[in-house]
């Protein structure tokens, strides 16, 4: 990967993409982590560049209706204050100007450019050139959208020297634990309500791992294919064969669910499900099953939460965020519910928690991020 180190950035102007889409909400911003994390790479440039142009998207821009929802003035107002440091905001009327007289300047939200034939998303040659115009070197700090070849992330990096941040650093240097000479035991645990989004990162771990645990909603097409009766639980038929191949190739290696919570929020074991009955989380045996694994494991990705948390089926997520944070391992939690189950149930922690959602999850599947220069 060619980083930030690299970079000679001396009294240059340095454009840096960031992953400022926050979610905001009356005018607030209610989860400022993203801004948080763009901090080191931010104040890295700041001290030796001559300027520091930053470019980022928020939301997906539909209408001229979704350009007041999605401005990144607030995040511009927000990030000033908290770096203590005036940042001019270009609506890219009087650009130059702008840049010529100020230090550090936060454009528009890219994703403005959409409205003219999706132009951004597209990675338009004549938009990516645009951005690079408005300075020397590029530094892409955005690991959230690193799977996407846009613009302002990917584009631009035909025009100009180009750099990664050290967040995307940091994150990539995670996820290759998960990759590559991973500390053993190695165990994975999936969970969420489809099997469909996670084929392709089992198909890419499953010959590196120890264990996979998989478990969730996603469990019951794996437990009716061993024959339980699972009654109105969730289920993907289209994914039937996949988990008949799965668990025939790979029967030492998977873990299932032994017992769960159903719809009257009793327990049952597995093999005494009846035909009405409906499982929304898992129960205290499947627990203890997990526990012992995940108490010898040396590392853990762990992705997607165990039930149905958000109506009240919470038991098993909590517990596996509990047995995770008292177990000495390397651990990496990903997606987006799972991170939002962490900062609920777990918000103390030792995770090392992957913000990429998407970027991640391609990344574990194997596949080239665009957005990290290698
Ligand atoms: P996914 O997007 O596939 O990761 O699924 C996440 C969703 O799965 C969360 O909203 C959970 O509430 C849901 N979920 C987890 N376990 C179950 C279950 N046993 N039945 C139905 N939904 C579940």
């Amino acid at each position: 990967m060619k980083t930030i180190k690299e970079a000679n950035i001396y009294n240059k102007s340095v454009i840096i993409r960031f992953d400022y889409n926050v979610p905001v909400e009356n005018g607030k911003i209610m989860d400022d982590t993203r801004i948080i994390s763009s901090l080191k790479t931010l104040n890295y440039v700041l001290k030796s560049a001559k300027k520091v142009i930053i470019l980022s998207h928020m939301g997906r821009v539909k209408d001229e209706e979704d350009k007041k929802k999605y401005s990144l003035k607030i995040v511009c107002d927000y990030l000033s204050k908290l770096i203590d440091k005036k940042i001019a905001f270009c609506d890219y009327t009087n650009v130059e100007e702008t840049i010529n007289n100020n230090e550090i300047i936060m454009m528009e939200n890219t994703r403005f450019f959409d409205l003219d034939n999706n132009k951004e998303s597209n990675s338009d040659e004549e938009l990516s050139k645009y951005f690079a115009s408005f300075g020397d070197i590029f530094i892409n700090d955005a690991f959230g959208t690193c799977h996407r070849n846009n613009a302002s992330n990917v584009g631009i990096s035909k025009f100009l020297p180009s750099y990664n941040g050290f967040l995307v650093e940091e994150e990539i240097n995670n996820l290759d634990k998960l990759l590559d000479n991973v500390k053993r035991p190695y165990t994975v645990i999936m969970g969420g309500a489809k099997v469909s989004d996670k084929l392709k990162v089992i198909n890419n771990l499953i010959e590196k791992v120890d264990y996979l645990i998989i478990s969730g909603g996603m469990a019951y097409t794996f437990l009716k294919v061993k024959g339980y009766n699972i009654g109105k639980s969730i289920c993907e038929d289209e994914y039937i064969d996949y988990a008949k191949k799965l668990i025939k190739n790979y029967s030492d290696k998977i873990v299932l669910i032994e017992d769960n919570y159903i719809e009257d929020k009793s327990i049952k074991n597995i093999e005494e499900m009846d035909d009405n009955n409906i499982g929304y989380d898992i129960g205290p045996k499947t627990i203890e099953c997990y526990k012992e694994i995940i108490n010898k494991s040396k590392t853990v990705f762990y992705n997607g939460p165990m039930g149905l948390f958000e109506k009240g089926y919470e038991y098993g997520t909590k517990e596996i965020l509990k047995l995770l944070n008292d177990s000495k391992a390397f651990v990496v939690i990903g997606g987006g519910d799972t991170v939002s189950a962490v900062n609920k149930y777990q918000k103390e922690n030792h995770f090392t928690i992957s913000t990429g959602g998407g970027a991640s999850l391609e990344y574990l599947e194997g596949k080239k991020l665009p957005g990290v220069f290698l």
